[in-house]
């Protein structure tokens, strides 16, 4: 069967190999007899595999010793209560960068939990920028963005410098896309099915003196400490999820880890920046310092050609390019497990449209 170049922007392409390794595990992991997803989570086989995974997330990305790594469940959402209900422990208040559609979300769930404070944000010209920001509530229990934001296209190029305030960035869509300094952050979460593997899990990488003080009535799920404290497994956790997302993780080690994750990724993105540039046809919507190298959006300026576009596309093999309702046009998200050859036939093929619709 022919496999399409999907530019889904979440659960979105895994690795081939990894799937193909996937498979031929399917009928029976390691000699155990069984499927993963047959598999107690209460086992050494199965431990292995969850060991496994988090000591190849620490390497890939150089997680220093005093931060945990939880394997949970709930989307990034659930972690837009668990952090307010986990971090908003001293002075009951938050500060926010608001820099699209899932920072605002984020937002408003914290403001369930205590005093938020949007302290920038870039709706005024629909999310096509990233605000600079270097003053912060001085008695804000944390700091709050959304590192790349998927919908809009755009990822923050510089870290805020919080001081002492713990910086907690949702990272779903740019973690693993290139190095990033762990300890400038309390606080990473993701959901894993942009960049790290199925739908189910969510990665947090939390720093250690953080946990433990979540607030009274925190629901025994969302306590990091407890989470901490019994390995993820304080129930059941996202037992094949997390395989696969330990099987990416060897993938990315195996070629290159992130350094080189991150030169592909520069050399794919530009290879559709650099067409939109030129084009007379499309354009790119984020502005060009702060445009993602995960999520490339661009229009014609025409509703009616931009569905025509993204029909063609889809005839083509192209497919899910349609943009978020709140941007219209399209979106191509290239993530790690997009080949490079999948964005150059994406940019021929776009070249010949325009030639055709010129
Ligand atoms: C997809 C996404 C979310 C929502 O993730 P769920 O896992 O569906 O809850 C939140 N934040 C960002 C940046 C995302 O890309």
């Amino acid at each position: 069967m022919q496999r399409v170049y999907n530019f889904s922007a979440g659960p979105s392409m895994l690795p081939e190999s990894v799937l193909e390794k996937a498979a031929s595990e399917m009928m029976n992991y390691g000699g155990s007899g069984m499927s993963v997803m047959e598999m107690s989570h209460r086992t050494p086989v199965y431990q292995s595999i969850i060991d496994a995974a988090e000591s190849d997330l620490r390497k890939l990305m150089n997680i220093p010793d005093n931060y945990k790594v939880l394997f949970l469940q709930g989307g990034a959402t659930q972690q837009f209560a668990a952090v307010p209900l986990n971090l908003m422990n001293k002075n009951r208040k938050a500060d926010y960068i608001v820099s699209g559609q899932f920072s605002k979300k984020a937002a408003e769930e914290a403001a369930k939990f205590g005093e938020v404070n949007i302290i920038a944000s870039s709706k005024d010209r629909n999310f096509a920028y990233i605000p600079r920001v270097d003053k912060f509530s001085p008695d804000a229990d944390y700091v709050h963005i959304c590192y790349n934001n998927t919908i809009f296209g755009t990822c923050f190029d510089y870290i805020p410098e919080t001081g002492d305030i713990p910086l907690v960035a949702d990272m779903s869509s740019g973690i693993l896309s290139r190095p990033v300094d762990v300890s400038k952050f309390g606080l990473i979460y993701a959901g894993a099915q942009k960049n790290m593997g199925p739908s189910g899990l969510t990665v947090v990488i939390v720093r250690e003196d953080l946990l433990g003080n979540a607030r009274e009535g925190t629901p025994v799920m969302l306590d990091y400490k407890v989470q901490a404290d019994n390995g993820s497994m304080y129930n059941t956790p996202p037992c094949y999820s997390i395989y696969v997302a330990g099987l990416v993780f060897k993938w990315l080690l195996e070629t290159g880890g992130l350094e080189e994750r991150e030169k592909i990724n520069v050399k794919k993105a530009n290879i559709l920046y650099d067409y939109l540039e030129t084009s007379k046809l499309f354009s790119a919507t984020a502005d060009k310092n702060v445009r993602s190298l995960m999520n490339v959006c661009f229009v014609t300026g025409d509703a009616d050609k931009d569905k025509d576009f993204c029909s063609a596309a889809s005839k083509a093999g192209f497919v899910n390019l349609k943009g978020h309702r709140s941007v219209g046009g399209m979106r191509a998200s290239i993530y790690n497990a997009m080949p490079v050859e999948g964005v150059e036939k994406l940019v021929e093929f776009m070249r010949n449209y325009e030639k055709e619709n010129a």
